[in-house]
């Protein structure tokens, strides 16, 4: 009996204590998941307020104070991740596919081209320079609204008339997106001005060329292919629409002739 009564009461105690195991692994196991979530919540906190106002510095100071090592190591990398995607803002496409213009023919681009005062066919780079010497083709930078890009297939100069229409649409894109969230964005220029070899070495990717003369030949056309937004935290919605109403209300008044192509905004100068 004695014997009995000793094995019943280690019964009881395994089940008492195993309920007690299990009450602890419980309890341990409802608290995780609270603590990771604020662990969240101080990562995920302080880039906003980063992004917030000017009392940057201030707020992430006392928050490095407070912060512990492993916070700390996942605030690290939070920051170089938001860093990697800044580096990574992808351009927004301006392309018949994305823009609703219409197009003006060919015939009238190069017509405008021709009657551009001073326009001539720059046939080669010394033809180019010449005319950079007599002032009848002008170095074109980068300007307020939009950029010029590296250019393997022209030279970044055009008619003054054409450079002076390229600074007023940059205007005009800016004005369009000014105190708004996309504040910032340029439109890209992906091609100005091109010589007789760099239009051949085009080939059959060249939609613009007509009896084997190109508006860009004349300095009279340039080719907006991307609009690129400052960071991540607007969407390609508003520089869209920015440069739409931009290129339609230019085309409206009679400014410009465009040709919708496949990767790109053809633009001349009409007078
Ligand atoms: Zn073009």
């Amino acid at each position: 009996m004695p014997n009995e009564n000793r094995r019943y009461r280690w019964d009881r105690i395994t089940l008492v204590g195993g309920t007690l195991m299990f009450l602890v692994f419980s309890l341990a196991a409802w608290i995780t998941p609270d603590t990771a979530a604020a662990d969240e919540g101080i990562a995920l906190e302080h880039p906003g307020v980063e992004a917030g106002d000017g009392s940057e510095s201030s707020a992430s100071s006392s928050a490095e104070e407070q912060e512990s090592p492993a916070e700390s190591a996942v605030r690290q990398a939070m920051t170089s991740k938001s860093i990697s995607e800044a580096e990574e803002v992808k351009p927004c496409s301006c392309n018949r596919h994305v823009l609703k213009l219409p197009k003006n023919p060919y015939t009238d681009h190069e017509v405008a081209a021709r009657n551009l005062p001073n326009s001539f066919f720059v046939k080669d780079k010394n033809e180019l320079e010449a005319g950079k010497r007599r002032g009848d083709l002008v170095p074109v930078h980068d300007g307020r609204g939009y950029h010029i890009t590296a250019l393997s297939h022209s030279y970044a100069v055009l008619l003054p008339e054409v450079s002076d229409l390229l600074s007023d649409m940059g205007n005009a894109f800016a004005d369009e997106l000014e105190g708004t969230g996309s504040e910032g964005t340029r439109f890209r220029v992906t091609s100005l001005t091109r010589t007789e070899l760099q239009q051949s070495r085009l080939g059959r990717r060249n939609y613009n060329a007509f009896n084997g003369t190109s508006t860009h030949s004349f300095g009279a056309s340039f080719d907006i292919a991307y609009t690129d937004r400052p960071s991540n935290e607007t969407d390609c919605s508003a520089p869209t629409r920015a440069i739409q109403s931009v290129l339609r209300g230019f085309q409206k008044k009679g400014r410009i002739l465009v040709i919708p192509e496949k990767s790109c905004m053809h633009i001349t100068l009409r007078r």
